[in-house]
Formats: structure tokens, C-alpha cells, sequence
């Protein structure tokens, strides 16, 4: 029997349900089959009188096979290209039969999914949360390849559909309504399928009902053709608009935009060839590879529990002690009570907490004004959080979050001060950014109990979570800590304690590697536009403005008194630039008054004139592509530092985190992903070049070399 179950009714109308082996509809080779059988079975078939295409599955369909999308390698294009085709012309077939075909769609259609909506006449959606439609590709590096690219543009016109297709974005039902993109909704699934009937049987007599808009006489594309002066204005500027965001370091907007051109120009069955050839090239690409691996595979890997120790039972969080009510504080306890926790918001006195209580208020009046939440439930979440200066509130919290200044003596005393307000087995978490958790643990009575759960700023959203465990955290500990980060909808990725753990620690080169280029005379606005031509969001300078310089004096006194200085690298270069700046200069950060950047009142910053006096020097040049190197591979470097240190304890970890907690470029798929594609061999070989020039902190780490020598991968 075909996955593709086939039904006709006394009215002649065919439902094709998809119910494909496995727990989705993926377009396979089980799909290739089961839809060249089904519409043989359909264009031979007498007194048809329309299809309804459905699903079995709670999904509608997903999309094209990510593992054969990874597996295919250059030398395999013409393969991949007749796979593809042949998608396609089940889908051009699909379209022409000469009956209305009707998409029921049940569950979320997105990419491969919508693509075999949009070759249908008419789309009734599910009106729910759960049902998510449009074209992500590109999110993947990819591009819609089953028609997705020349249907959209053919279907809204060139200029409405491309922002679907460059940002890839997910749209629920009423919004996909409202574009267009859908035809009708109902409100229930069992309605589905007779609203699809009921369509069809409507439009006995309209011959143009089972002809797609763009396959009548006389079509004319939404909005105009490639010629007409409005479209081809567009198409002269939005090359450019594209490049400034892309920095062109993906190709995959790139080749979009170019098919999507191509489509508002030539005719359908050209346009989608060429669709097709662009998908196979993108196919190949080595960012293509790095966004599927990372995006796709580790993130569904680490969201489904892989740093999470195994055996132990889940638990939620029901009540959640935070301590601090500050800028993380404040944070903290605003995503715990929008996840439905009781949340109990200390600080030194009512007002400070009361403050911190008030960012929730603001936060979510703005959902209320923008009709994302009702005066009702705005009030349920506030009702929730408890501002107090009390111990006593905290009296059976079964987490504490601590979020007070960052020192040791005050975290110590109040951790010997409140834990005892935990209830049995209750976990305690400090938010530090920068001290470790083994030491801090070492003033509670339990340190099993005791964890780093190190949220990023603004906690809102920012969407990771640094787990850190010390050296005696237990894994039950470790376990509720996981729960309580996917409880508030976080990502959380887990490492063990060294000094600035993972994220800051990685993070902290990219910012001293700035600083040195400064040192050595660069110009600052070359630095910065270095460390965004390689894909990082912010430039070092500007970065250190934002975390203060003021900050990062006292954070290295803590540790000078650790003795812990210059443990990884030898940071003198750059803490002799940020002592001149703070103490000679008084330029402190972004919020004392301005460091390597001047703010004016209007929001506007420029390089403050000082730093080019104190260090620019005009006649000092170098190799772009050594400054764009050294930016990341200080990066790179430093996070296979922390794999083959066991500070990261997977690859996915540091992947995850280095993307969602650092900012790493997108195309590089991680820190520890970019060498897989980059080559290790040729990784190894460009770092004993950065460091016969630079110095020995570009030397190639241990665990980049035993990987080349065993021929292996970083998975
Ligand atoms: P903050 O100065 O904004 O807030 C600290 C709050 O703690 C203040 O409201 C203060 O009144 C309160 N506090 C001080 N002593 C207290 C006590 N005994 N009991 C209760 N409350 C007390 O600081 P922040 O930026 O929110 O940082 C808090 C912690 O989070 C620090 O450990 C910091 O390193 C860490 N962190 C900060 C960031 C960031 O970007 N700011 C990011 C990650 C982690």
C-alpha cells in the first residue's frame, strides 16, 4: 500500500492523505515514489472531479531531507539537480491537473511543506499556533528549490514576496491570510478537509479554478514584470540593500534574489530551472553545510536534552527565588513569571526591588499595546512576581538565582545567609559573569546544590543560557538547572568552570585582538570594520565601550588577587591600552561618560580623537585578510582551547553558544564548525602562519593537530 493514502467520494473528489513512514511527510525518495504513483493514478482517473491533499501526520509536511542536503558533496550536482527535478515536475504536474487541487493543511507547512502547497489551486489552513507557514531556507543557506522561489514571486509580485523568501519568514495562519499567501481558514481540523471539498464543489462551471494564475492566458505578474519601471527601479537597488546586510558572507539571500529576478523576467518553466540550478550550487557551499549542521542538527540535538544528564526525572520550577534585582535581575524574573513560575524578586530595599519589578510592567504593557496579550494575563504574570526586601519570602523557593554585585565576599555572605531558605533539594544559581563557580560554591553547606546559570543581557531577549557546573555540582543539580533554562524557553548550553567559562572567556579574544591591532597603530575604524567584515556584529572597540572598561579594571583586580591574571594568554598588551584610557584619560565605557568611542546626545558615536593620538600611526599597514583572520581565529583558537580542556563538553556546546551567547557569524555555523569546512589541515597550516607573524597565540591548538593526524572532524 502507498504511504499516499487514496480515497475517492461519491463526488469524484480524491483525498490523498500523506502518511510517509517515520513520524513525518519528508520529501525522499519515499515521496519521489509515492507522488509519481499517485498522480499517474490521478491523470488516468475517471469522472475526477477534484484532490484534496492531506496529512496523516501532525506536521503537514517538512521539507526537503536535511541529511541528504549534508551528505551531498561537490561532483554529485547532476544527481542532486534530477532529484530535484523530478520534485518538480511532480509538483507541475500536480498543478495541471485538470481539476481543482485543494492543500488542507492540518499542521505546519514550512519550505519543502509550503512549496507543495503553493503547486496547489487553493490552501485552507488550521487556524492555530501550531500551524506555521512559509519558506525558511534560507535560514539554512539554502533556497526554496521545489518551486517555492518562482511560485512565491508569481503568486504576490516581485517585490512583496521577497521578503519572505530573504528572511525566511514563518507566518501563522491569519497572518498568511492577510498576505495571501492562503486562501481560506477554518477552526477546527476536522473541518479541513470538507471546506476543501465544499471549495471545489463551489466551482463547478469555473474552468479557471484548476488553472494556476500564472498557467491562464493573458497572466500578468503581481505589481509588473521585470521590465516595468517600478520593479526594474527595484531591481537596480536591491542588490545593494542585500549586500549591506549579508557583508557578503552569504551566499544563499545572494542567489535568492537573483532567481527571484529571474522569475519576474523569463517564464515559468525556465525560472524554475534555474531555481533548481541555484539550489544545487548552494547545496555544496561549505556555509550551506555549516548552518545545517549547526542551526538544524546541533540545535535540535542540545534543545532535546544532549548536555542534559541522562536518568534524571525531570522537575520544574514552581517557585523562583531571584536575588538582585538589577539589569539581570530584573530580566531574570520577568522570563520566569512569562513561563508561569512564582518568582520572588529581592534586593537591599522594597524600592530597588520594586524597580526591578517594574521592567516586567513595561515589558509586558508593551505586548498588551501591541495586541499580543490581553490586560487580563498581563496582569496573571505581575500578580506572579513578588518585590520584597525579606528573606522570609524566600522561604520554600526551589531555585535561587543570585544576581547581586559581582563579588566574592558578598556572594559568599549571602549565600551562607539565604540558602537556607531553599526548599529540600532546592538548587541554588549564581548569575556571574566572571567568577568561578568551584570558589563561590565553597560558602554553601550543599555545593552539589550549587550551579552557574549565567544569562546574557538583555534576558529578554537573548536566547542562551551558559550552564556551568562546578567542581562538586551534582547531576541532579545540573538536571533542574537544564529543566528550568527550557522551562523559560531558553537554550542552554553546559560547560565546566574555568575562569570566564565558555562564552566570556572565547569572547575576551576578539576584544583583545582589537585592542593589540589599536596598539600596533592601526586605524580604530578599520579595526572595527575588519571585525564586521567577518561577520561580527559589533566591532571589538565598540564592544568594549558596551561591557566597560571601567568594569574590566575591576574584574582583572579579582583576579589578580586570585592569582589567576593572564592564566590563558598574556593580556598586558591590552591592559596597558585600557589603563591609559581609564585612568590617564577618564574614559571608562559607553555609560561613564565614553571610551574608545565619543556618544553624542543624538545616539550618534564616533572614535574619540584622543585614542588616534595616543596610538594611530599613519604608515602602519597590513593584510586585510591577516586582520580578518586574526579577529576570528583568536576565536576559533580559544574555543578548541576549551574543548580540549573540558571546559566545553561537547562540540555542539560550543557551536551553540558561540552563535547564540558570542555573536560568531551565522556562515561560519560556530567556532568549532568553521574549521570542519574551512579543512583542518588548512586550518593548522594558516595558524602557524598567523603565528610565525603575530605571535604564539595563533599557535595551533593540541586537538586541531591529533584531528588532522587521525583524518577526523570536530562532531
Ligand atoms: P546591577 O548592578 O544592575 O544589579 C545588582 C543588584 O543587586 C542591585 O539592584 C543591587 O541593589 C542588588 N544587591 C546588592 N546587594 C544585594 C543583597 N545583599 N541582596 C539583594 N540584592 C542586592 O548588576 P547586574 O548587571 O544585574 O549584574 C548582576 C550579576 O549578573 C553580576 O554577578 C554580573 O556579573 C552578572 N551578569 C551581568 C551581565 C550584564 O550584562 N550586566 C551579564 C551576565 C551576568
Amino acid at each position: 500500500m502507498s504511504v499516499f493514502k487514496y480515497e475517492q467520494d461519491a463526488d469524484g473528489i480524491v483525498t490523498v492523505t500523506m502518511d510517509m513512514t517515520g513520524p513525518v511527510n519528508a520529501m525522499n525518495e519515499e515521496y519521489r515514489l509515492a507522488m509519481d504513483e499517485t498522480l499517474a493514478r490521478l491523470e488516468a482517473e475517471q469522472g475526477l472531479a477534484g484532490v484534496v491533499l492531506a496529512s496523516a501526520k501532525k506536521v503537514f509536511f517538512a521539507g526537503g531531507d536535511l541529511n541528504d542536503l549534508l551528505a551531498a558533496k561537490p561532483g554529485d550536482e547532476a544527481a542532486f539537480m534530477a532529484a530535484g527535478e523530478r520534485v518538480k515536475s511532480g509538483l507541475r504536474r500536480l498543478e495541471k491537473l485538470p481539476v481543482p487541487v485543494v492543500a488542507a493543511i492540518n499542521g505546519a507547512a514550512l519550505g519543502g511543506g509550503f512549496e507543495i502547497a503553493l503547486a496547489c489551486n487553493y490552501r485552507v489552513a488550521y487556524n492555530d499556533r501550531s500551524v506555521q507557514l512559509g519558506l525558511p531556507e534560507v535560514s539554512l543557506g539554502l533556497l526554496p528549490g521545489g518551486g517555492g522561489v518562482v511560485r512565491m514571486v508569481n503568486l504576490l509580485g516581485l517585490e512583496k514576496a521577497l521578503p519572505y523568501l530573504l528572511e525566511g519568514t514563518r507566518l501563522e495562519p491569519g497572518a498568511a491570510l492577510e498576505a495571501g499567501m492562503v486562501h481560506e481558514l477554518v477552526e477546527s481540523q476536522d473541518a479541513l478537509v470538507p471546506a476543501a471539498k465544499a471549495w471545489i464543489k463551489a466551482q463547478q462551471g469555473n474552468a479557471d479554478a484548476a488553472v494556476q494564475p500564472w498557467d491562464r492566458k493573458g497572466f500578468r505578474l503581481p505589481g509588473g514584470n521585470a521590465s516595468s519601471p517600478q520593479v526594474a527601479q527595484l531591481i537596480t537597488v536591491a542588490p545593494a540593500m542585500l549586500r549591506k546586510k549579508t557583508r557578503g558572507l552569504m551566499p544563499a539571500p545572494e542567489v535568492i534574489l537573483d532567481c527571484a529576478v529571474e522569475a519576474a523576467r523569463l517564464d515559468f518553466d525556465t525560472a524554475l530551472k534555474i531555481e533548481s540550478r541555484g539550489l544545487t550550487w548552494l547545496a555544496m557551499t561549505p556555509v550551506a553545510k555549516n548552518m545545517i549542521s549547526t542551526f538544524f542538527f546541533a540545535m535540535n540535538r542540545i534543545n532535546r536534552g544532549g548536555s542534559r544528564p541522562q536518568g534524571v526525572p525531570p522537575r520544574s520550577v514552581t517557585k523562583v527565588g531571584i536575588l538582585g534585582a538589577g539589569m539581570m535581575g530584573q530580566g531574570i524574573a520577568y522570563v520566569s513569571a512569562m513561563a508561569g513560575i512564582q518568582v520572588v524578586l529581592k534586593d537591599i530595599s522594597v524600592e530597588a526591588a520594586e524597580k526591578g519589578k517594574a521592567y516586567s510592567e513595561g515589558l509586558l504593557a508593551k505586548r498588551v499595546q501591541r495586541g499580543k496579550m490581553s490586560e487580563e494575563k498581563m496582569q496573571q504574570v505581575l500578580d506572579l512576581i513578588l518585590a520584597t526586601a525579606s528573606n522570609d519570602d524566600l522561604a520554600g523557593c526551589d531555585l535561587i538565582v543570585e544576581a547581586v554585585f559581582e563579588n566574592m565576599a558578598l556572594k559568599h555572605k549571602i549565600t551562607r545567609e539565604l540558602e537556607g531558605q531553599l526548599a529540600a533539594g532546592g538548587v541554588w544559581g549564581s548569575n556571574t559573569s566572571s567568577l568561578p563557580i568551584t570558589e563561590l560554591a565553597n560558602a554553601s553547606s550543599t555545593p552539589a546544590n550549587f550551579i552557574g546559570i549565567h544569562f546574557f543581557s538583555p534576558v529578554d531577549k537573548m536566547p542562551l543560557v551558559e550552564i556551568i557546573c562546578g567542581e562538586k555540582t551534582s547531576d541532579e543539580t545540573l538536571a533542574k538547572a537544564y529543566d528550568y533554562a527550557r522551562q523559560i524557553r531558553k537554550t542552554p548550553i553546559v560547560v565546566n568552570d574555568s575562569l570566564g567559562f565558555f562564552t566570556s572567556r572565547t569572547f575576551g579574544t576578539y576584544l583583545d585582538e582589537g585592542v593589540r591591532m589599536v596598539k600596533e597603530g592601526l586605524h580604530p575604524v578599520l579595526v572595527e570594520n575588519m571585525g564586521k567584515a567577518v561577520g561580527m556584529p559589533v566591532g571589538p572597540l565598540a564592544v568594549y565601550d558596551e561591557v566597560s572598561l571601567e568594569l574590566t579594571i575591576k574584574a582583572q583586580a579579582t583576579w589578580e588577587e586570585m592569582g589567576v591574571l593572564d592564566k590563558f594568554s598574556d593580556g598586558s598588551v591590552t591592559r596597558g591600552v585600557i589603563n591609559t584610557l581609564v585612568n590617564e584619560h577618564g574614559r571608562g565605557g559607553r555609560h561613564h561618560g565614553g571610551g574608545f568611542y565619543e556618544y553624542a546626545a543624538d545616539g550618534g558615536k564616533s572614535i574619540w580623537p584622543g585614542l588616534l593620538d595616543l596610538y594611530y600611526q599613519p604608515d602602519i599597514s597590513a593584510p586585510e585578510q591577516d586582520l580578518r583572520d586574526r579577529l576570528l581565529f583568536r576565536q576559533v583558537i580559544e574555543s578548541l582551547r576549551c574543548l580540549e580542556s573540558g571546559v566545553l563538553r561537547t562540540v555542539d556546546d560550543g557551536n551553540i553558544g558561540s552563535v547564540m551567547g558570542i555573536g560568531a557569524p551565522p556562515w561560519t555555523g560556530g567556532f568549532i564548525q568553521f574549521v570542519n569546512t574551512y579543512g583542518v589541515d588548512r586550518f593548522v597550516a594558516r595558524c602557524e602562519e598567523l603565528a610565525s607573524r603575530y605571535g604564539e597565540r595563533f599557535e595551533p591548538p593540541a586537538i586541531a593537530r591529533q584531528k588532522l593526524a587521525a583524518g577526523e572532524l570536530f562532531e
